[in-house]
């Protein structure tokens, strides 16, 4: 399965920590990539040091328009879930999501354009209930790729300079 994160709606004067941990969990959590609808070298600079160092083929990169993007990812046969508390619940449309080979998923800041509601395939929520998209990133890709029978927690990120060596106590961290 291939998932791509469309983040929208990113402030950089306020947004790139958030922005930032968004991109992480994306890579810890299995996902190939991020689409950032906004300009911000800085953030985009930090994921792929993160990669470069910690290995694996996540990419970051800015778009100039998002809606480009997604028509051209569902033109190839991809299908796009927007993740929103207002939408179906994750639970109630797992089986149909977890079907899918590529999907785009979408995250908003503050608040997203409203065209992307009729554009979504799917508009899901992790929970009705309002809290961020970082936990809701992390609990959908978590699901999905445990309804398709992968464990994101154990996967390799070959080609990095370094390799954490799980430990009881302390940090242990070896060159590669
Ligand atoms: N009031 C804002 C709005 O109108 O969308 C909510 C912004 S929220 C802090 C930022 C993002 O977190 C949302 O765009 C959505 O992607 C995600 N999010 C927050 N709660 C969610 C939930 N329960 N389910 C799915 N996504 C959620």
């Amino acid at each position: 399965m291939n998932i791509i994160i469309l983040r929208l709606g990113h402030r950089p004067e306020r947004d790139q920590r958030v922005t930032t941990h968004v991109g992480l969990t994306a890579r810890a959590m299995g996902a190939g990539g991020m689409l950032l609808a906004s300009n911000d070298k800085g953030v985009i600079h930090s994921l792929n040091e993160v990669v470069q160092r910690w290995g694996g083929n996540f990419f970051a990169r800015s778009v100039d328009s998002w809606k480009q993007e997604v028509h051209n990812w569902k033109e190839v046969g991809g299908r796009v879930v927007h993740l929103t508390m207002y939408g179906q619940n994750l639970p109630d449309v797992m089986d149909d999501i977890s079907k899918e080979e590529n999907l785009m998923v979408v995250v908003g800041a503050q608040k997203v354009p409203p065209d992307i509601y009729q554009i979504a395939d799917w508009n899901v929520a992790v929970g009705s209930q309002p809290h961020s998209e970082i936990a809701a990133l992390a609990v959908f890709l978590d699901r999905v790729n445990a309804a398709r029978g992968t464990e994101p927690l154990t996967k390799e990120f070959p080609g990095g300079k370094l390799k954490i060596v799980p430990h009881e106590q302390g940090k242990v961290v070896k060159e590669v």
